[in-house]
């Protein structure tokens, strides 16, 4: 699976990583070599649209990092617009208050459903529960032989009407099976139930009456990821006609294209819960986006690398602002803007305040700063002129009243915020000066 999608893609990013920049004109080329890639891997018209729209905007946008170079931004936003199509956060399991979780299947005949119920029950039993197996599909011969077979593989019981009982109606099996569960003290119960090989109205009603007897905490539509699109337009019947809470792609160790899996979610507005990849039991696991994701860019050293530079390039910046706090001399008002900005970016100011002898006491002070407050100074030293920002000592009261009119605060507030950038200040010098470094002059100490 993903193949010739990871391929062709390689080639698009091999083919602009010697450009030190790239014009529009290079994106928008290589945004319409994306979009080609993903049609041949059959992913959903509507899906390439959105997804190539989001890159295009994010690669020619303000967000542009100075810490990448021009193919390695590229591949980040891909690797994130990836993620996103595929559900951004991996989406665990609801489980009910009260046991017994009821885990309730759907799909197409020969879509996987019975092979998953093995795999998601010795999946949950494994992870410590007890789950119940129940076969609700009694319309195709030999569906309740083929889930104890594998009921027994997986080491978990199956709930089964007795042959020969008479009970033929799916409906109650499913509520008989949960009785059951509360019984024997079983704490999931997964229903299987009936697939055909096309939707069909009578299995859309007969699972719609299982979901209303049942009401299950997950429906999990079991879609066979070789299909292509067609599974795709199955699955959005299935969310219309049943009602479905997930997804979960089967067959992923197939050689499709991979348009299903990339479709699906965008397409049901349902997240996927899990992948299958194998006819064994153990091949299966939860569904992770940015895992698939770098899988499918084929490129986990480069993402790993993306990662690093970034982190660096942050250091680096923490590092010069931590050289400005210490050249207190030069401290001005756009430092005072570039700090809090910082402050409210880097989270913890623990960091930097180990690094500065003397600054508990303006410890209280750099806490009580809120996001607001910190937009409002913004306001106010960006009404400025840079002259102003330099000097504050030009701000005089016309200056200060045409400060606040711009900025949209009143002048007490401007004087508040000149108060407290010319204590800081005073910090700055003070500090320089207990550290014995060379105040003046703004070189390294
Ligand atoms: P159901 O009709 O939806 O219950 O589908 P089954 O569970 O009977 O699966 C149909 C066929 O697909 C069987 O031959 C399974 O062995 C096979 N199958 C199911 N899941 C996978 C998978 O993840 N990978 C592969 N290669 N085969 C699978």
């Amino acid at each position: 699976m993903f193949d010739a999608l990871s391929e062709r893609l390689s080639g698009i990013f091999e083919s602009i990583r010697g450009k030190g920049r790239l014009t529009e004109a290079d994106i928008d080329a290589t945004a319409r070599e994306i979009r080609l890639a993903l049609l041949e891997a059959d992913v959903a018209l509507p899906v390439v649209r959105t997804f190539i729209a989001q890159v295009k905007e994010r690669c020619k946008g303000a967000e542009v990092s100075k810490a990448l170079n021009p193919a390695q931004q590229i591949i980040k936003v891909v690797n994130e617009e990836l993620v996103g199509i595929l559900g951004g956060e991996t989406r665990r399991l609801n489980y009910a208050k009260n046991a017994p979780t009821v885990i309730m299947l759907a799909g197409l005949q020969g879509a996987g459903k019975t092979t998953l119920a093995g795999k998601l029950a010795k999946w949950l039993k494994g992870d410590g529960h007890s789950p119940l197996l129940v076969a609700a599909d009694l319309q195709r011969p030999n569906a309740v032989g083929q889930l104890q077979i594998i009921g027994e593989r997986a080491g978990v019981t199956v709930y089964a009407p007795e042959p020969g009982s008479g009970i033929g109606d799916p409906v109650k099996v499913a509520t008989d099976s949960i009785a059951e569960a509360k019984q024997t003290g079983r704490d999931v119960v997964i229903i299987d139930t009936a697939g055909r090989l096309g939707i069909d109205e009578e299995m859309m009603q007969q699972a719609r009456d299982i979901r209303e007897a049942t009401s299950p905490d997950e429906v999990v539509f079991v879609i066979d990821a070789m299909v292509g699109q067609d599974a795709v337009n199955t699955a959005e019947a299935f969310r219309d006609g049943v009602g479905i809470t997930g997804v979960v792609l089967s067959k992923l160790d197939g050689d499709a294209r991979g348009g299903a899996a990339l479709s699906v979610r965008h397409v049901t507005g349902q997240p996927i819960l899990f992948a299958s990849t194998g006819e064994k039991l153990e091949d299966f696991d939860v569904f992770h986006p940015d895992r698939m994701a770098s899988r499918i860019l084929g490129m986990g050293d480069m993402l790993t690398l993306i990662e690093q530079a970034e982190a660096a390039f942050e250091d680096e910046q923490k590092e010069e602002m931590t050289q400005k706090l210490l050249d207190g001399e030069d401290f001005t008002l756009e430092d005072f803007l570039d700090q809090m900005q910082a402050i409210r970016k880097m989270g913890p100011i623990g960091n930097i305040l180990k690094m500065m002898p003397g600054m508990g006491q303006m410890k209280d002070q750099i806490e009580s700063i809120d996001d607001k407050q910190i937009d409002r100074t913004t306001a106010i030293i960006r009404s400025m002129t840079p002259d102003e920002r330099r000097n504050s000592k030009l701000i005089n009261g016309s200056r200060r009243l045409r400060i606040a009119n711009g900025s949209g605060v009143t002048v007490s507030e401007v004087n508040q915020l000149l108060t407290r950038f010319k204590d800081a200040q005073k910090m700055m010098r003070q500090m320089t000066g207990s550290m014995g470094l060379p105040g003046g002059g703004g070189g390294k100490a």
